[in-house]
C-alpha cells in the first residue's frame, strides 16, 4: 500500500482548483492544460497502472472515490480521466506484452501520454460485435481501414486502442485490438463532434485509411479483441457509475444551496427524493468496487451500479433545474444525460443483468454476494 489518501487528495483538488473553473470549461469547450498538468503531478493518471511502470495500482474503491470527487466538480474532466484510466491504461496493463507496457505505461502514468478507446462505429454502437472496421495481415504487420465515431479524446490521445475485424462473418471471434499511435500515417481525426453537454470533453470521429501497423501493435492475441473490449468496459462501468454518483452529489449541492427551512414543501420533497437516490447510487458503486477489490465476479454489480447511478444522476439534475433554475443547474442537466449512454446504454445493462439473472445456476439467485 502506498499510504496515499487518494480520495481526500482528489476532493481537495476538485474543490479548490476544479470547481471554480467548471463553468469556464463548458463555455470554452476545453480543459485548461495547467489543470491536466496538475492532475498528472498529483498521480491521478497512474491510478490503474502497476507500480513498476510508475503508477500506483490503486484499489477500485479509491479509483471510484477519485472519479466521484472529480465528477462532483466537473464531469468533462472526470470523463477525460476515467477513459484514460479504465479503458486505455488498464487494458494495456492487463493484456500488454512487456515491451508494450514498457513503451506506454510510464508516460501514461504521468499524464504525458493520454489513452483513448475506439470501439464505436457509425453503424455499430451497442451492437459492437458487428464492427465494420477491417484489418488484414501484411508482411510486416497489419493494415487497418475503417471509421470510428464518438471517441473520447480520440484525436488528441497519444495511443488509441482500436478494435477491428478480420472478417465480419466471424462476429466477436474476428475482432482484434491494436495500439495505434497518434501520427501513424493513414490515421486521422477529421472532426470533433458538437455535443449538447460534456462540452469540455473532446469527442471525435476517427478515420483509418490504409493505415499500416507493425506486428507489435496487436494487443493480446488475434481474435481476443472483443474479450479485451468487454473486460475493459466492465471495469469502466464502475467508473461511469462513480462519475454518476459524483454528479448526483453535485446536483444535490445545488439543490441544497437553493432550499431553506422556509421554502415550499415540494422543494424539500425534491431534496428528499434526491438524497435517497444519491445514497442508493453511492451504495451500489461502493459494492461493485469492493467486489472488484476482493477479486470476486463484479460484472453484475458494475452493471447494476452503472444502470442505477446514471439514471439517478440525471433525475437529480432534472429536479435541480426545477428547484434552482437552469442558470445554477443547466450544466449538470446537460452533462448528466450522456451517463445513461456511454459504456453500455441502460437497455444494454438490462440485457446483461437479465441474461445473468435468468441463469438457473447463478449462485446469487438465493444468496446475493455481499
Ligand atoms: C459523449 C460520448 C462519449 C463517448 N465515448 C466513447 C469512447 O471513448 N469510445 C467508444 O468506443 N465509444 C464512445 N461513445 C459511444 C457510446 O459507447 C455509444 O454511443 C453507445 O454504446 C450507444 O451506441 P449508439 O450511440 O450507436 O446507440 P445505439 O446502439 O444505436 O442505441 C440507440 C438506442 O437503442 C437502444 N438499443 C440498442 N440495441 C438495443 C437492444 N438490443 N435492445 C434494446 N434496446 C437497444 C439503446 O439502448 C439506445 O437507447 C461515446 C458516446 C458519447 C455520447
Amino acid at each position: 500500500m502506498s499510504g496515499e489518501n487518494w480520495v481526500e487528495k482528489a476532493r481537495l483538488f476538485a474543490h479548490d482548483r476544479l470547481a471554480p473553473l467548471s463553468e469556464g470549461i463548458e463555455r470554452e469547450e476545453g480543459i485548461p492544460p495547467e489543470i491536466l498538468a496538475e492532475m498528472g503531478r498529483a498521480g491521478f493518471f497512474g491510478l490503474t497502472i502497476p507500480r513498476e511502470y510508475g503508477g500506483s495500482a490503486a484499489s477500485a474503491q479509491d479509483i471510484a472515490g477519485v472519479i466521484a470527487a472529480v465528477s462532483r466538480a466537473n464531469l468533462s474532466v472526470a470523463t477525460h480521466l476515467a477513459v484514460h484510466l479504465s479503458v486505455a491504461a488498464a487494458p494495456i496493463a492487463s493484456w500488454g506484452t512487456d515491451a508494450q507496457r514498457a513503451r506506454y505505461l510510464p508516460r501514461m502514468a504521468t499524464g504525458e501520454w493520454l489513452g483513448a478507446f475506439a470501439l464505436t462505429e457509425p453503424w455499430a454502437g451497442s451492437d459492437s460485435q458487428h464492427l465494420t472496421s477491417r484489418y488484414a495481415s501484411s508482411p510486416d504487420g497489419f493494415v487497418l481501414d475503417g471509421a470510428k465515431t464518438f471517441i473520447t479524446n480520440g484525436g488528441r490521445a497519444h495511443v488509441v486502442l482500436v478494435f477491428a475485424t478480420r472478417d465480419p462473418a466471424l462476429e466477436a471471434r474476428g475482432i482484434s485490438c491494436f495500439l495505434v499511435d497518434h501520427g501513424t500515417p493513414g490515421f486521422s481525426a477529421p472532426r470533433h463532434l458538437d455535443k449538447m453537454g460534456l462540452r469540455g470533453s473532446e469527442t471525435d470521429e476517427l478515420l483509418f485509411e490504409n493505415c499500416r501497423l507493425p506486428r507489435e501493435s496487436l494487443l493480446g492475441k488475434e481474435g481476443e479483441g472483443f474479450k479485451i473490449a468487454m473486460t475493459a468496459l466492465e471495469g469502466g462501468r464502475i467508473g461511469i457509475a462513480a462519475s454518476s454518483f459524483g454528479a448526483a452529489q453535485a446536483a444535490m449541492d445545488v439543490m441544497q444551496s437553493h432550499v431553506g427551512p422556509d421554502d415550499e414543501d415540494w422543494k424539500k420533497r425534491a431534496l428528499a427524493r434526491g438524497y435517497v437516490d444519491m445514497e442508493a447510487a453511492g451504495a451500489l458503486v461502493e459494492r461493485a468496487a469492493r467486489l472488484k477489490d476482493q477479486g470476486a465476479d463484479y460484472g453484475m454489480a458494475a452493471s447494476a451500479a452503472k444502470l442505477y447511478a446514471s439514471q439517478a444522476a440525471f433525475r437529480i439534475a432534472n429536479a435541480a433545474v426545477d428547484v434552482a433554475g437552469p442558470g445554477a443547474a443547466g450544466r449538470l442537466f446537460r452533462d448528466t444525460r450522456v451517463l445513461t449512454i456511454v459504456e453500455g446504454t441502460t437497455e444494454i445493462q438490462e440485457f446483461i443483468l437479465g441474461r445473468r439473472l435468468a441463469q438457473a445456476d447463478l449462485p446469487s439467485r438465493r444468496s446475493p454476494a455481499r
